[in-house]
């Protein structure tokens, strides 16, 4: 089977179950290094009314079943990525800003707080938490077709990596950017170390899920956004604690979380650096400059 990035046929089965969806095959390609489903489906209808509790199951997480749990157990996270995503946009001198898949609004709201006269729109398919989103007061529509265009930023986390038609779809978003805006998208690293280093089988049972059709790597994601625009970027970042990784390696993960209080706030901190300058980190943030 040939690579869906690259087109190199250099590629191999996995072999991995993947939750959701029996029948999948987990192809990875040796030229860049991008792992794709094969013969996934999904139920019809599954992004808007089963998709929460998929992953409530999943992460053994009860705030993806609501809307306002969801948001206050989340700020933090928006905070870190406005303060992350700051190092790579000025948010100050933009108008507008969209962002895909917003959920429950809890990364708009801090970026509002970091850049008030920024008019932010999210874009939600799952109806509880667009309405949940739209009366904390962060405008929230049902498709991005009803997102204004020529826009100074569209951001997605966690979004392309559901997407079959990842280069068509990636094309719709740069027709909604002004010229010398960016598309933004976040997705998991194939390369994380969890996967890459540390193998764990725990995890590595977990990784592969029927809603991600695609597991990018440097490489794949670079290559895929440079046939869209002339200027891409893609930087590493670890989101999650040396203390989550221990979970997974100890076997307490994904059914319960524990942090450590031996480790600290600093060697937390030179874990992640460490994991992102090694670029084994678990996320890639991919940006493409529209001319
Ligand atoms: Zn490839």
């Amino acid at each position: 089977m040939k690579c869906v990035i690259c087109n190199s046929a250099n590629t191999t089965n996995l072999n991995k179950s993947v939750q959701g969806c029996r029948k999948a095959q987990v192809i990875q390609c040796h030229d860049c290094g991008h792992a794709f489903l094969h013969q996934v489906s999904l139920p019809a209808g599954f992004y808007e009314h089963e998709f929460n509790t998929f992953m409530a199951d999943r992460a053994h997480d009860p705030t993806w079943n609501d809307a306002a749990a969801h948001f206050d157990a989340r700020l933090p996270i928006g905070q870190m990525w406005v303060e992350r995503l700051k190092t790579l946009v000025s948010f100050d001198q933009m108008d507008t800003v969209v962002e895909l898949g917003s959920s429950s609004g809890f990364f708009l709201s801090e970026l509002k707080k970091a850049a008030p006269k920024l008019q932010t729109i999210g874009v939600e398919p799952g109806k509880t938490f667009r309405e949940f989103a739209d009366k904390q007061n962060i405008p929230t529509v049902e498709s991005l077709a009803l997102a204004p265009t020529k826009v100074d930023a569209v951001i997605s986390f966690f979004v392309l990596e559901h997407i079959i038609e990842a280069e068509s779809w990636l094309k719709t978003l740069r027709t909604h950017v002004k010229p010398g805006g960016v598309v933004i998208s976040i997705v998991p690293n194939v390369e994380e170390a969890l996967l890459s280093v540390y193998q764990d089988p725990h995890y590595d049972q977990f990784a592969w899920q029927a809603p991600h059709v695609s597991y990018f790597s440097e490489k794949s994601l670079t290559a895929l956004m440079a046939r869209l625009a002339p200027k891409v970027h893609v930087h590493h970042f670890q989101r999650y604690t040396l203390s989550n990784h221990l979970n997974w390696l100890s076997g307490i993960k994904p059914k319960r979380s524990l942090e450590y209080a031996h480790i600290s706030s600093d060697m937390n901190s030179q874990y992640k650096k460490s994991l992102e300058q090694n670029k084994i980190g678990d996320t890639l943030i991919g940006v493409m400059v529209i001319e």
